[in-house]
Parts: C-alpha cells; structure tokens; sequence
C-alpha cells in the first residue's frame, strides 16, 4: 500500500516553525509521507498558524478536498481545534477516526468587467467590495433578479457564517453559526441621509440567492479582496455574488463547540 501524505504549511512565527518539525518527525516514525508543498494526492493538509495563516493555506491549495487541520500557535483561533502540546494525540484521533469533518461553505464572485470578461473570486471569510482610497462608493444593488436599492457608503462585506465572525463582527455584522449556509450582506458606513438611502444592518440570504452589485460609475476603481486577498478592477460593468458549490472540511475534534470558541474570543 502506498504511504499516506500529509502536506504541512505554517506561517513564519517561530513557534510555528518548530511545530512543524515536530509534527513532521512523528508522522515520519508513524510512516507517513510528509510534504511542504501541495500535490493533488494528499491526504490531510494540516496547517500550522492562525487564522490568517489557515486562509493563506486553503488560498494556495486552491480550496482542496481534503480535510485540512488547524494547530493553533495563534490567538485564539477559530479554524483550529488542535494545540502545539497535542500532536500526538490528535495523530491517535485522525487515525482512529474520532473527529468529525465539518463543512465549511464558500462565496463566489464574479466580476463582469464592460468589455465582457469575468473574473471569479472564492472566499472562505468574505469579500468585500470597496472604492478606491477613501471615496465613498455608489452601487446598485439587486437580490436575484430584483433591483433593491443604492448602496452609498465605504463598501460591501459578503461574509459566509465561518467568515461570520471575522471583519463582519468589526463592522457590527452578525454572528452566525457556521451550520447555517447562508451569506451576509453588511454594510460598511452606509450613508442614510435625505439624499442618499440603504439598508444600514446587514440582510441574510439563503445559499441559492445571488447578490448583483452594479457601480454606478463603471470608470472608478473597484477594490474586491477576498479573505484578506486585494484584486483591483478597472471598467467593472456588475458582480454577482453568492454562496458557492465549493466547500472546505475542517477536522473537528471532539470536544469542539462553535458556541464555547465565540465566548472565549468575544466575551
Ligand atoms: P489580519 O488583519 O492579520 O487579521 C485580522 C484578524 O482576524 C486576526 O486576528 C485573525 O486571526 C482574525 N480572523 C481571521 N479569520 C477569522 C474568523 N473566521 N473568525 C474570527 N477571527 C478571524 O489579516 P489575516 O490574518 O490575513 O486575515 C484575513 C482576514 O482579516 C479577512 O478575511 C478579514 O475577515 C479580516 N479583517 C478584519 C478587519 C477588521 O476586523 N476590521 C479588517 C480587515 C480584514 P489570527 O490572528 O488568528 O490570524
Ligand atoms: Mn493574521
């Protein structure tokens, strides 16, 4: 039978560094292959670092298949379940299967510029939809096929419910439980004035609506940036976001509680 791989990344905390030669040491005695770098054949991604460093990881796979872990030398860590001092533990746990996978959702955007080429965007977090420097931005804004409002104000946040908690908490968004598949539409400074109206709380929809954002100057900036992940856009004619197909399983250990981690990170 072939040996198992196990492809690691860690982020440059030193840490994290000599986690990684740690856990690399154990998996090698345990007979496992382990790599640096992904190839479509692994079989476990385990991912060293925070919560920024769990982006960047899912970000340079390309949003694997695989279950992917998090050990967390962070803060506090919302992607992790496993700790530095568990290593050995959580290899009895993966190969005896106590865990479960959880299904974390994604949200897609697609970027129509005016000469008709589509740029598409994933997002395990969120996107957000801004202007350039500090201009406020006008925007058109439809809910499937029906036009909703003018967005006036610095931007747009698209949060997934794992991303829920990250810049959309900052912004006065909603938590919600990463079990609802939903997205969430927050508003960043929206302007509520005679002149200019919008929602100014954030609008849940259901996986199988799309939000169509149009800037009603098709020639400024657009900034969309996912998970932390900056794309400039000139000539921007719509963007159509919306909850996609592609999903992400996190291993979950027992004893894991979206609930508890919110209290200890908020409260
Ligand atoms: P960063 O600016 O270093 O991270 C911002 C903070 O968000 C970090 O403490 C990070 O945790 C935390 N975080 C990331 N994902 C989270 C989640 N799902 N739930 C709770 N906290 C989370 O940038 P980064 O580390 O590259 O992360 C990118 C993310 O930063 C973006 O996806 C966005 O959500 C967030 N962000 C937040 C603000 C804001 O709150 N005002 C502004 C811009 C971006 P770690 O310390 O463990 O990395
Ligand atoms: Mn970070």
């Amino acid at each position: 039978m072939n040996r198992k791989i196990i492809t690691i990344f860690h982020n440059e905390v030193a840490l994290s560094k000599e986690t990684c030669l740690c856990m690399k040491e154990k998996l090698e005695a345990r007979g496992y292959e382990v790599h640096d770098h992904y190839s479509e054949d692994t079989d476990l991604i385990v991912c060293i670092g925070g919560d920024g460093a769990f982006l960047r990881a899912i970000h340079r796979c390309d949003f694997p298949n695989c279950p992917i872990v998090g050990v967390n030398t962070g803060h506090l860590g919302f992607f992790q379940d496993v700790l530095p001092t568990d290593l050995d533990q959580f290899i009895d746990q993966y190969e005896s299967g106590e865990y479960n996978l959880q299904e974390l959702n994604t949200v897609r955007a697609v970027v129509t510029t005016v000469d008709g080429h589509k740029h598409t965007h994933l997002a395990l977090n969120e996107i957000t939809i801004k202007g350039q420097q500090s201009y406020s931005v006008h925007f058109s804004i439809s809910i499937g096929d029906q036009y909703i409002e003018r967005f006036s104000g610095d931007g747009l946040i698209l949060a997934t419910s794992a991303g829920s908690t990250a810049y959309n908490y900052s912004v006065g968004g909603s938590i919600a439980d990463p079990r609802l598949n939903l997205l969430q539409v927050t508003p960043i400074a929206p302007m509520n004035t005679t002149a200019y109206r919008s929602f100014t709380s954030s609008i849940l929809l259901p996986a199988d609506l799309s939000l169509g954002v149009v800037p009603e100057q098709p020639g400024n900036q657009i900034f969309l940036n996912n998970d932390g992940f900056e794309n400039a856009y000139q000539n921007v004619k719509n963007i159509e976001v919306r909850v996609s197909n592609t999903s992400v399983n996190l291993i979950r250990l027992k004893g894991y509680d979206f609930w508890s981690k919110v209290k200890d990170k908020f409260l």
